[in-house]
């Protein structure tokens, strides 16, 4: 079971702000802004190249969500890294939710 699957079930502790049947978003251990937390779905999906499309909006949602419950008022950036070049170290899709400072564009 891959380290999200067991923050999902339980297995792992993780800092929860969110869990309905379908998703769940938690603190990232690392935080890259003020506010930083990973949406993900409950079951094992790689990434968001495996996605579907009802999965994908509902977390989507949440993220949305999980933003305005944080006060992200002054904005924030929702993103999902896909693979090796992409940057992604945990095989498991998430969404960042980042927030609370101004972020820059591009990304490196
Ligand atoms: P990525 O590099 O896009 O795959 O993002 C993975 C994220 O998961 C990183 O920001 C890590 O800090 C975070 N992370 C890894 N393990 C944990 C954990 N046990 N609890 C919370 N966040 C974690």
């Amino acid at each position: 079971m891959c380290i999200f699957c067991k923050i999902a079930a339980g297995e792992i502790p993780a800092d929860a702000v969110y869990r309905d049947e379908k998703a769940m978003a938690f603190r990232d251990i690392d935080p890259k802004a003020p506010t930083h937390i990973l949406v993900i779905p409950t079951r094992h999906v790689a990434s968001v190249a495996e996605v579907d499309d009802a999965l994908a909006g509902h977390l989507m949602t949440v993220a949305a969500r999980v933003a305005r419950d944080e006060g992200l008022d002054n904005g924030y950036r929702v993103v999902t890294n896909v693979g090796a070049d992409g940057g992604q170290t945990v095989d498991h899709l998430h969404l960042h939710v980042l927030g609370g400072r101004p972020l820059t564009w591009p990304p490196g």
